[in-house]
């Protein structure tokens, strides 16, 4: 069983919030809109403890430690 680094409650899962940001543009193409995106998209992913609710990780690699997952 895994414990948080910030409560030190014992926690089996963390929860997970995702978001994308997808950059792009918008241009007029034969009077009407016309969008373009462009890039990747950023997705920002934070993970929190079920217990405080807080941050713990922001990646895969920190899930892994604060989980124990070799
Ligand atoms: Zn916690």
């Amino acid at each position: 069983m895994a414990n948080c680094p910030l409560c030190g409650k014992e926690i089996d899962h963390l929860d997970l919030e995702e978001e994308r940001t997808i950059v792009g543009s918008v241009a007029v193409e034969d009077g009407r809109l016309a969008y373009d995106e462009e890039g990747t998209p950023v997705i920002d992913t934070k993970y929190m403890c079920p217990e405080c609710a807080l941050v713990v990780a922001e990646s895969e690699d920190e899930v892994k430690v604060i989980l124990g997952v070799e």
